[in-house]
């Protein structure tokens, strides 16, 4: 297996319950190398983008709700991006199943996550499951500049009216 890049996002429970030092200390066990890092505030059209696939469940508003913070009053999330050989199931191993009560209980998920009595599965953490979706998901999350590594091809562009926020 080569090497390959996979996102996780800690979600706003996670934060919100101080998880954030276990998970990336569970996640460290993986020896994967960290590339990308950043807090994020979650908008409504990135929640919307990320869990585009998902748009025609039952549970999508709630998850909606979820990603962006207004289910917990915390409208934090961490975004990694881990790399490594075997990056994206050796995630998925300690992340856990996606329900939490199946998921096993060393396992992130297992340990940390819940049913909400919505039936929403608040399970702490994102990751990528496949290369394809691994891909999109980082484009959607980080620009090259924020990344300490060449993963995928980039191009150089000149914004006309380009504004940006600087320190005063
Ligand atoms: N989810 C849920 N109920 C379900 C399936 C998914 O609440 O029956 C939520 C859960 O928070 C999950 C997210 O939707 O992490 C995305 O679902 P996906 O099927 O992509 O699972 P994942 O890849 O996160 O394990
Ligand atoms: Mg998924």
């Amino acid at each position: 297996m080569t090497n390959q890049a996979t996102l996780v996002i800690i979600k706003p429970d996670g934060l919100k319950k101080s998880l954030t030092g276990n998970i990336l200390s569970r996640l460290s066990e993986t020896k994967l190398k960290i590339i990308g890092a950043k807090i994020v505030s979650v908008s409504e059209k990135l929640a919307q983008q990320h869990y585009r696939h998902l748009k025609d469940k039952p549970f999508y508003p709630e998850l909606i709700k979820y990603i962006t913070g207004r289910l917990h009053g915390e409208n934090r999330v961490m975004a990694l991006i881990y790399y490594g050989k075997d990056a994206i199931a050796k995630v998925r191993q300690i992340s856990g199943a996606t329900n939490p009560e199946e998921a096993d209980p060393v396992s992130v998920r297992g340990a940390y996550g819940r049913i909400l009595t919505t039936g929403l599965y608040e399970n702490v953490v994102h990751a990528s499951s496949d290369p394809s979706e691994a891909e999109r998901e980082i484009k959607l999350w980080f620009n090259p500049d924020e990344i300490v590594s060449d993963l995928y091809p980039v191009k150089q562009t000149s914004l006309k009216n380009y504004r940006k926020k600087v320190w005063k």
